[in-house]
């Protein structure tokens, strides 16, 4: 078998935020290698750094020094390749625009035919459950749904890449756990490589196949895990052992990066 192919690769990975008082190293020496169909967790509290990460490999930060690709070109031109989709914290959605005119949103901009834009947005509300509420306004939606919506407007572009930044950190636990199941079972569908922020252990464990640990001291990297569980993942394997184990070891990074502190 050959090795699959890297999507996001970070070599000695520094951003320095230039406030008024002091510089803010966001990200210092990070080192990751995230691989196609991977499903990589970045966890760690407030201010470590994870949302400047994926704005770094969305091209909306550049960085200070070190390397980095995505899908083997620099940050710009994978964004001209349109190498990514982005779901953001907040749903972020049109309140003036039906679900289908907010997801045809970015198609219109790229000029996208409108047969074309058609097609696209039934498929992507096909993927995230959401059909036949095309013409609700997001207002009319629950807040999963309208993370749902947010999560068919990236899928739109069919780009290989999600970019997600914390998107069920503000729905109760719930929702949360039905859309975890759905969101992995979308990945097993698409095979797409899938970057995730969360603060959740038990949403990073269940999720991923590398979590990334990064500690309150900006921009540190505490510890990368490579999962051993399997990639088909019912809800309950979170009472397994396996899967204790692994969110101990998060924990105890989480614990390891506070200890730098002073
Ligand atoms: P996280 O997403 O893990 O909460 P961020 O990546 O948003 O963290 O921020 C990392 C650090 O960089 C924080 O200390 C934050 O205050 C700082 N920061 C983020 N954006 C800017 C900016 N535009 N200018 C200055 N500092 C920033
Ligand atoms: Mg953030």
């Amino acid at each position: 078998m050959t090795q699959a192919a890297s999507v996001v690769s970070a070599k000695d990975l520094c951003l320095t935020y230039q406030a008024n008082d002091a510089p803010v190293h966001a990200l210092s020496n990070v080192n990751l290698d995230v691989r196609k169909g991977d499903f990589v967790s970045f966890i760690g509290p407030s201010g470590c750094g994870k949302t400047t990460f994926l704005r770094v490999i969305a091209d909306l930060e550049k960085k200070t020094s070190g390397d980095i690709t995505v899908n083997g070109m620099t940050p710009e031109e994978a964004r001209k390749a349109r190498a990514y989709g982005y779901v953001f914290q907040a749903p972020a959605l049109y309140p003036w625009r039906t679900i289908d005119k907010n997801i045809a949103l970015p198609l219109e901009i790229m000029n996208y035919p409108a047969d074309e834009r058609q097609k696209r947005i039934a498929e992507a509300l096909d993927l995230v459950g959401l059909t036949g509420f095309e013409k609700k306004f997001p207002w009319q939606l629950s807040g999963g749904m309208q993370q749902r919506a947010s999560i068919a407007r990236a899928l739109a572009f069919d780009a290989d890449l999600l970019l997600m930044d914390e998107p069920f950190g503000a729905l109760d636990e719930i929702v949360r756990d039905h859309l975890n199941e759905e969101l992995l079972k979308l990945w097993a569908r698409t095979n797409k490589t899938i970057c995730f922020v969360t603060h959740s252990i038990p949403e990073a464990v269940y999720l991923s196949t590398k979590i990334v640990v990064m500690s309150p001291r900006p921009g540190r990297v505490t510890d990368i895990i490579d999962s051993p569980l399997p990639r088909e993942r019912p809800l309950d394997i979170r009472e397994s052992p396996e899967f204790l184990e692994i969110a101990h070891r998060v924990r105890d990074g989480l614990r390891a990066g506070h200890s730098y502190e002073h």
